[in-house]
């Protein structure tokens, strides 16, 4: 461990944040078969520890979930990393993320599309979540509190939608906010065991391809789970 040279003068030598990153995207992300160079840049310049609570912050390149309260957790990076690369976001796009959590998935699709739009339910991490992208000079994300299994509509059609949580089934006003062309991200299966799904708006009808199995929170909302 090297002392963090970005760090505050005066503060404790922390871990060297830029050096696990990189570690991380070799061995969590290349290693396992991301193959797409603009997501594998965007997760080796985001700073996944500055979106977790400081005591955890030097856990953030391990290879796991981590916990932000509310029973709420930031996703694995190899997660976040394959549902980004499954989402195929391009520059002028405009995304929806369902689940901001933490913010960290946000700020890394904020680096590969024009805006993101963000819903999250509990308003606390929201408030959290909305003070770490301001701090990190992140303009292109929008957020609020609600339902978000509805969707967001009034920014709609949107280019790519991610849900960052479990759902029951595939939400029809999810797919009916997609662009032609959209593609869809969302985990759905079981309250505690799901599936990866990809649905791509092809001519106003659905293509569907799956892909890993996962383990998300649960979505709760009107097209989800009850609380
Ligand atoms: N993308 C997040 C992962 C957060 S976990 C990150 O990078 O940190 C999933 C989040 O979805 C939780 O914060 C949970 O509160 C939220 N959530 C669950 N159901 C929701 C709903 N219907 N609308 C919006 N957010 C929801």
């Amino acid at each position: 461990m090297r002392p963090d040279p970005s760090g505050p003068p005066g503060e404790r030598a922390g871990p060297d944040y830029p050096q696990a990153r990189a570690r991380m995207v070799a061995t969590q992300l290349r290693a396992r078969g991301i193959r797409d160079e603009r997501v594998l840049e965007a997760l080796a310049a985001v700073p996944r520890h500055a979106f977790v609570d400081p005591a955890l912050a030097p856990e953030a390149y391990s290879d796991r979930p981590l916990p932000i309260g509310h029973g709420q957790t930031i996703s694995q990076p190899y997660m976040v990393a394959l549902m980004t690369e499954a989402l195929r976001p391009e520059p002028g796009d405009r995304l929806l993320e369902v689940g901001t959590g933490s913010g960290y998935q946000a700020a890394v699709l904020s680096r590969l599309a024009r805006s993101v739009f963000t819903i999250e339910r509990i308003p606390a991490l929201v408030e959290r979540s909305r003070e770490v992208l301001a701090r990190l000079g992140i303009t292109n994300v929008v957020q609020r509190v609600g339902d978000g299994s509805t969707g967001w509509h009034t920014h709609a059609p949107y280019q790519g939608i991610l849900v960052a949580a479990g759902s029951p089934r595939i939400p029809p006003a999810l797919f009916g906010q997609l662009a032609e062309g959209g593609r869809l991200v969302i985990p759905t299966g079981s309250r505690d065991a799901q599936v990866l799904r990809i649905v791509t708006r092809r001519g106003g009808s659905a293509v569907e391809s799956e892909s890993v199995a996962c383990v998300f929170v649960p979505l709760i909302g009107e097209e989800g789970w009850r609380e």
